[in-house]
């Protein structure tokens, strides 16, 4: 038996909805599979995006011998760029997943330095030591994949994105063969989405929209303005259809949206009759009832289409009071708030509202828990590892494995960072390496820390509280009363009193003062302004000594 040990390292997308990433390692050989980007929570502001932190392939670059995607989701492909400036490994991917993939590359400019290999469903590759077969996933986006990776370890499934639809949009079905061949052979380990594992059931099939579409193309009076995700590729294909079937025009409007599915388009992974698909320009001139839009912004974005016509500040069209907007999406978790807010403002300028929770305008892409089980049957894994997901899917997800006689000691819930190693016919937790956030802010990646995100939500939430001082250097007493400027915070009423307060509390702070004043003041005012009236500005002192 070989010394050498299959390693499994999750760098992304375990204790968390998204940037997932996972590296697989066999001697000095790595794989990875996916390297996504995650969407900021609403308290952290003023970041673009998070990415995986790379540290642990810093010093094995000459190691990777691929890099796999899995499909063309920001969440899988949204990193990539940046691995590519520290990691120059060939790419493989499938039709759709790659034309996304060029498209990005070209912009950052970076597509005539990587190599980009298209394989298709079916396919087998050797990359490495590893033995990839490519199999066909049911997902929200067409032309998704899984992965059977042969190691000299054993045969490890990765499940990527996937749902089990007997009925999918583009009529192909995951490849349950496929699945069931790999069983026969004997699966060491299975890595499965765990996304929807609170989810008891069947996801339905992205046909239930169907219907739901159709009721509103039949009784929309004017305009339809349909928001969704820019790479729902299934999701364009049905818009289309219920616009043909209405003789609607279809119109695109947003880049990421006009860009996907003319990539799409091309590669044919959307069939549109000739002239059903018009310019913004031109649906804008047609007459209301003749055409439906398409646009992002399905959660509450501000800056997004949809969140711009809610506030009325989009620059091309707004909202009109005969419009229908139909929100297909499922709000993701911690956007509810802001999503209820757009759909709030589209009623109040007159819009006619349809979201998920009173027509069935969207179903997940994700495998519900009975699907969940089925992949398991299908597979027969001896060991189970829940990925993708916050740790309370994980554990969901295990406690499914567990109900299926997957023994306890077999099943791993891991989080970013922590290597998995296979020895043997043995699981074992290996050493822990860096698995944290690393933010992008405009043009910087990882300049950035967390103290900034605190202190721009305190700015946004609280404002900000300035003092500002001049202090005899010899006597470190005050020349003049301190100026106090605040900007964003509010204190009403007695708000005068507060201020007078504080000045008290900063004229003894000095006279009190040892060490660093600058420090005690901060930090004795914010406790004051908390204890007195529950906020918590960014409070700032300036000290000039004369
Ligand atoms: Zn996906
Ligand atoms: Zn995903």
């Amino acid at each position: 038996m070989s010394k050498e040990k299959l390693r499994i390292i999750p760098l992304g997308g375990l204790g968390e909805v998204g940037k997932n990433m996972m590296v697989y390692e066999y001697g000095e050989n790595i794989l990875i599979v996916d390297v996504g980007l995650m969407f900021p929570e609403n308290d952290m502001l003023g970041i673009d995006y998070i990415i995986p932190d790379f540290q642990y392939l810093k010093d094995k670059r000459h190691w990777v011998r691929g890099i796999i995607v899995t499909h063309g989701h920001e969440d899988h492909t949204g990193a990539i760029h940046h691995l590519l400036e520290l990691i120059q490994a060939p790419i493989f991917a499938t039709p759709l997943t790659r034309g996304l993939l060029e498209a990005k590359l070209s912009r950052g400019g970076l597509l005539s330095h990587v190599q980009l290999n298209t394989v298709h469903a079916g396919e087998a590759i050797k990359i490495g030591p590893f033995q990839v077969e490519f199999f066909h996933v049911c997902h929200s986006i067409p032309d998704g994949v899984g992965l059977g990776i042969t190691t000299p370890a054993g045969l490890v499934v990765h499940s990527g994105d996937y749902k089990f639809d007997h009925t999918p949009i583009d009529n192909w079905p995951t490849d349950y063969a496929k699945l069931a061949e790999f069983a026969s052979r004997g699966v060491l380990a299975l890595l499965a989405d765990s996304t929807n594992s609170y989810r008891s059931g069947w996801t339905p099939s992205e046909r239930v929209i169907d219907p739901a579409f159709d009721d509103v193309f039949r009784s929309a009076p004017g305009r339809i303005i349909i928001a969704s995700f820019a790479s729902l590729i299934s999701r364009m294909q049905q818009v289309g259809n219920a616009a043909h079937k209405h003789h609607r025009k279809l119109a695109f409007a947003g880049t990421s949206m006009v860009e996907n599915a003319k990539i799409a388009r091309k590669l044919n992974y959307l069939e549109f009759p000739e002239d059903l698909v018009v310019s913004i320009e031109q649906a804008l001139k047609m007459k209301n009832a003749d055409v439906v839009l398409m646009c992002t912004g399905t959660q509450g974005e501000p800056t997004s289409i949809m969140g711009r016509l809610s506030m009325g500040t989009n620059r091309q069209f707004d909202i009109l009071p005969d419009d229908t907007v139909v929100l297909s999406s499922h709000p993701i978790p911690g956007n509810e708030e802001s999503v209820y807010r757009t759909i709030n403002r589209l009623f109040r300028r007159g819009a006619d509202v349809i979201y998920e929770a009173i027509a069935p305008v969207h179903v997940s892409g994700h495998a519900s828990q009975e699907e969940m089980k089925l992949l398991m049957h299908l597979v027969k894994p001896q060991f189970f590892i829940p990925i993708h997901g916050e740790l309370h899917q994980l554990h969901q997800h295990a406690n499914i494995a567990r109900k299926l006689g997957i023994p306890n000691d077999h099943v791993s819930i891991v989080e970013n960072g922590q290597v998995i190693e296979f020895i043997g016919e043995q699981m074992l937790h290996g050493e822990r390496v860096p698995g944290g956030y690393i933010f992008v802010d405009g043009a910087g990646v990882g300049d950035i820390g967390p103290s900034v995100v605190r202190e721009r939500e305190a700015l946004a939430r609280d404002g900000i509280f300035l003092v500002n001082l001049n202090l005899d250097n010899n006597s470190l007493t005050l020349c003049v009363e301190p100026e106090i400027i605040t900007k964003g915070f509010i204190y009403t009423r007695n708000g005068d009193d507060l201020l007078v307060s504080a000045r008290k509390l900063i004229i003894e702070t000095i006279r009190n003062g040892n060490g660093n004043l600058q420090q005690d003041l901060e930090q004795a005012l914010k406790t004051f302004l908390y204890n007195k009236t529950r906020r918590r500005p960014m409070v700032f002192v300036s000290i000039n000594r004369k």
